[in-house]
């Protein structure tokens, strides 16, 4: 077997990032890791983060390559090729967290989705789509089928365990006294005191902005949608649009300033934090 451990910008062979057509070159414009950070939440990635996981994929390589890799990162795999043998899989395995295609032979990952997402019994399991450029990325992560979050091919096997790891955190609460004080890159946070420093220099921030960014950062490397931010973020009894989610993220980021891109956004989504925050722990 090849190298299958080798990700973007470190390959050590000449397999291209997981679900790329078999050129030997990435094509230009494809998406990269953004820069890694320096973090001290390390304890944000347990190593006892063990997980089951059900992969519906029929690239019989790329099922193969995402087997191998979940295998190798302590994960318990369980794999399919057809979409309505995901869902029987789902309802009996009970998985944490569905990998899922997004083009199957028998049905569409989105009808799959959809029906996971309707079960009372796998309602609550995590979907991670995996989809191809410019697919319907908006519908996949919206209400409207549900995923938790999506890669895209092609991707490298270290940003679909980044985001493995994120999807199966949510949700989870953080322990109490862990994280309290957040460096990440340029930004520092003390949740404690509600305060935050860019570049040593403090910046003030509205409890609300306070919230929005903390709760952008606890769900970095993952959409956001702005539905998902107003229950979150302002509470669903809340009497305003998604339109104010808008506003709030424009205002906080122009006070970040240059840390503004770290929240990103998602054109049609919403919002996304982004950054490798573990990249210090390798
Ligand atoms: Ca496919």
């Amino acid at each position: 077997m090849t190298d299958t451990t080798s990700f973007l910008g470190q390959s050590t062979t000449t397999q291209g990032p997981i679900g790329s057509q078999p050129r030997a070159l990435l094509p230009s414009g494809t998406r990269l890791l953004p820069p890694c950070h320096q973090t001290v939440t390390r304890g944000r990635y347990p190593k006892d983060g063990m997980a089951k996981i059900l992969i519906v994929e029929d690239e019989q390589d790329l099922q193969q390559v995402l087997e191998y890799n979940l295998k190798q990162a302590g994960h318990e795999v369980v794999a399919t090729k057809l979409g309505q043998e995901g869902i029987r899989l789902a309802r009996e395995q009970k998985p944490d967290l569905v990998l899922l295609d997004l083009m199957l032979p028998d049905s569409s990952g989105i009808e799959v989705c959809r029906a996971l997402k309707e079960n009372a019994g796998t309602k609550a399991i995590p979907v991670l789509m995996v989809t191809a450029r410019g697919e319907e990325i908006d519908r996949v992560v919206g209400f409207e089928i549900g995923a938790d979050d999506y890669v895209t091919k092609p991707f490298s096997v270290r940003e679909l365990l980044l985001r493995i790891q994120a999807v199966l955190r949510r949700g989870k609460p953080e322990p109490e006294g862990t994280d309290v004080l957040v460096e990440f890159g340029r930004l520092r946070i003390d949740r404690g005191a509600h305060r935050v420093w860019v570049d040593e220099q403090e910046i003030e921030l509205t409890a609300l902005e306070f919230k929005l960014l903390v709760t952008l950062y606890d769900r970095r490397n993952r959409v956001q949608t702005r539905s998902a931010l107003l229950d979150d973020v302002w509470g669903i009894q809340a009497d305003i649009t998604t339109r104010t989610v808008d506003t709030h993220v424009k205002r906080l980021r122009e006070k970040l300033e240059a840390a503004r891109d770290y929240v990103e956004t998602v054109r049609g989504v919403g919002y996304r934090f982004v950054g490798s925050p573990d990249e210090a722990t390798t």
